[in-house]
């Protein structure tokens, strides 16, 4: 037998998600398939995205390439634009959208020499400063790209820095800053705002004006995560999404702990009392985040926690309340019984992260 974990990732539970988003935004949607569409396989997120979706949005060219060669017809848009002039050829010819961010990327677009023409997506920095032209730099890369033969349409878009936090201030400062950017170009084309959290949590939906269209960006909730698994807690208001991936391994080990007997490195669990504790195949090299402490976890169906230091192939659990389980129970890391945004904020940090970081497991489909 191979070493038991298994990423078993629900295509049904992916394309509801979907659908959520567009549904929300009453209009069209790229799924944001970048990072190997968020640690799960991104031809098999897009093929079986394919007949619904209205496009993908991805990280790179090489991510890009690998869509299209899996016959995917859908637009693909390069989030980050391209990071080298040498890549715009095949860019034209794998017929992607790109963001333009920077206005080397202007000059570098409206020099090439390629035949196709290509959707810009100029991007505006409304905030967050990560990516994007200043609002007072947009009309002068607008114009130029506009009169640019390479390129076919421009559409205007931004990145929300704060889309997750309870207060919406920062956001709808943001969305202010977009219209009045977008005001001065008498601009009436593609807009696009929102990443998951503004989908959920409803804010940038609305469009500018009858002939825009506005494009949403979903990716964590499409995987059936939610960014806003903090303010829920406190809103008490459960989003309908699904879950896709459910993460299982199976006991390999079962020791009984003697009060005052330590476990793992570090000595990290010491046993008050005689106690199970369970050896799980399942470590930091496969994703499970090293800094979780008492995370939930599913042994056999029945919730209890993780004990103890996370080592690089193994793990603890608490076996006191399951007299039954033994070598080869099956156990849920996160999933269907386990909402990995539980683990991720018991280890400090997102299911972005942990979700990303799959890898050395066996994936199944269905
Ligand atoms: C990754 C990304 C998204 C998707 O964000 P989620 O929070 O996962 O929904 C949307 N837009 C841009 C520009 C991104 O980089």
């Amino acid at each position: 037998m191979t070493r038991p974990i298994y990423a078993h990732v629900n295509l049904d539970a992916l394309k509801h998600n979907y659908l959520l988003a567009k549904e929300a935004n009453q209009g069209p949607a790229l799924a944001v398939l970048k990072a190997n569409a968020y640690g799960h396989g991104a031809v098999a997120c897009a093929q079986a995205l394919s007949p619904i979706a209205d496009g993908f949005a991805v990280a790179s060219l090489e991510e890009a390439r690998q869509l299209r060669n899996a016959q995917i017809t859908q637009p693909i848009l390069l989030l980050e634009g391209f990071f080298d002039a040498e890549e715009l050829a095949e860019i034209a010819a794998l017929e992607c959208w790109v963001v333009v961010h920077d206005a080397w990327q202007v000059d570098a677009l409206c020099a090439a020499q390629f035949k196709a023409q290509t959707q810009v997506w100029l991007k505006v920095n409304t905030g967050m400063h990560r990516l994007g032209l200043t609002p007072a730099e947009v009309p002068q890369a607008y114009q130029a790209l506009s009169n640019c033969p390479q390129v076919d349409q421009v559409a205007l878009m931004t990145h929300f820095a704060n889309a997750d936090a309870i207060d919406k201030s920062d956001v709808k400062a943001q969305i202010r800053q977009f219209e009045e950017t977008a005001n001065a170009l008498s601009f009436d084309g593609l807009i696009s705002l929102s990443n998951s959290a503004a989908i959920l949590s409803g804010v940038g939906l609305k469009n500018l004006n009858q002939s825009s269209s506005n494009w949403v960006r979903p990716g964590l909730m499409l995987y059936g995560a939610d960014p806003l698994y903090a303010n829920i807690e406190k809103d008490n208001n459960v989003q309908p999404l699904q879950t896709v991936m459910t993460l299982q391994a199976k006991l390999i080990a079962v020791k009984t702990l003697q009060a005052g007997d330590a476990i793992g490195y570090g000595s990290l669990f010491k046993a008050d009392v005689t106690m199970r504790v369970g050896v799980v195949a399942c470590g930091y090299a496969d994703g499970y985040p090293r800094t979780a402490m008492q995370a939930p976890v599913a042994v056999d169906g029945v919730q209890t926690t993780t004990l103890g230091r996370v080592s690089m192939d193994m793990l603890y659990v608490d076996l006191r309340d399951l007299p039954e389980a033994a070598i080869g129970s099956v156990v849920e890391l996160w999933g269907e019984q386990v909402s990995v945004d539980a683990v991720a904020s018991a280890a400090n940090t997102l299911s972005y992260e942990l979700l990303c970081n799959v890898k050395r497991v066996q994936f199944t489909y269905s």
